[in-house]
């Protein structure tokens, strides 16, 4: 018995069988192909499914549930997506939709969460029940987990750390609102930060260019750059300060941080650390383990599978 978890980004579709102990035994990818429209992208994804199993000698009736993680907003209940810019859907019900593509049980959710529910199976967030995850990128996603299970509150979209309101006034925001977190801290927030101080005349030993991301930001501020460190430790304020407000509300175990940005370690860690006691102060009652995570892209893929299981293991207690 296997299970298909599936990670479907507004570029790539990545998917891959595991087993029920969570081992990733095949992985593939093909592009999403958004544009074509949504009974494309579905086809997309029954053919690799198709091919993962052929290549391990299954059929797909050994495949026993799937899981997917898109990203935008999800009625996990109805299996329904309400919106996801990037795939250009809106209120599009992909559990259904995919179940019969598949002839599979589906489970749906927000790829932050199911990257979340991934490292609690088989990454860094192993051997914790309660942990929040924060996943820089473009955006910042969150996923918070408590006594094991996903929580997303009524609606779906709990725990949706990006959008919390950090400044008020601050930068303008693509989701309508202002001083969201993700506006400071993401990757995109930055290359931006770091390229006003460079046009207002300060140096640094890294230069503009089209190339310039955050992953160049975090190797200058390793190397010592000044410019550079002060823009990691501006963006790495915020999260400290939205990873304590988040903490004494809901009280995880662990903060998982991902992303890209989480790759570069201690440069980004070290100071996310220091905000995080600083804001917590007389709070932190005891040492919060804040770990990069570990599984990388494959984090949506295994998050996915688990989400599978957990329907089925939920169907089989009705
Ligand atoms: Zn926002």
């Amino acid at each position: 018995m296997c299970l298909l978890g599936i990670d479907l980004g507004g570029t790539t579709i990545k998917a891959g069988l595991v087993d029920i102990k969570g081992r990733l035994l095949v992985k593939g990818q093909v592009p999403t192909g958004a544009a074509e429209g949504a009974g494309a992208v579905l086809e997309r994804i029954a053919t690799l499914a198709g091919d993962l199993a052929r290549g391990q000698g299954l059929a797909m009736q050994d495949i026993k549930g799937a899981g997917i993680g898109i990203p935008g907003s999800v009625e996990v209940e109805k299996g329904l997506v309400h919106l996801a810019p990037n795939l250009f859907w809106r209120d599009y019900p992909l559990r259904a939709e995919l179940a019969a593509r598949l002839n599979l049980p589906v489970a749906v959710d927000n790829d932050a969460h199911v990257a979340a529910l991934g490292e609690m199976w088989q990454g860094a967030g192993q051997g914790f029940n309660s942990l929040l995850m924060v996943t820089i990128g473009t955006g910042i996603g969150s996923g918070l987990i408590i006594d094991g299970h996903i929580r997303r509150g009524v609606f779906g979209y709990g725990a949706e750390m990006g959008h919390v309101k950090m400044v008020r006034e601050g930068p303008q925001c693509h989701c309508g609102g202002r001083g969201c977190l993700e506006t400071l801290a993401s990757a995109t927030a930055m290359v931006r930060r770091f390229r006003e101080y460079l046009a207002a005349g300060q140096s640094s030993r890294l230069q503009d260019g089209p190339d310039l991301g955050a992953r160049e930001i975090l190797t200058a501020a390793a190397a010592g750059d000044e410019l550079a460190t002060r823009v990691v430790d501006f963006a790495a304020s915020y999260l400290g300060m939205a990873l304590a407000n988040a903490v004494l509300l809901v009280g995880p175990e662990a903060i998982i941080i991902g992303g890209g940005p989480a790759q570069a370690g201690e440069v980004i860690l070290a100071p996310i650390r220091k905000y995080l006691a600083e804001s917590l102060g007389a709070w932190q009652i005891k040492p919060l383990p804040v770990l990069a995570a570990r599984l990388g892209n494959e984090a949506g893929i295994i998050g996915a599978a688990r989400l599978a299981l957990e329907l089925l293991e939920h169907r089989e207690s009705f």
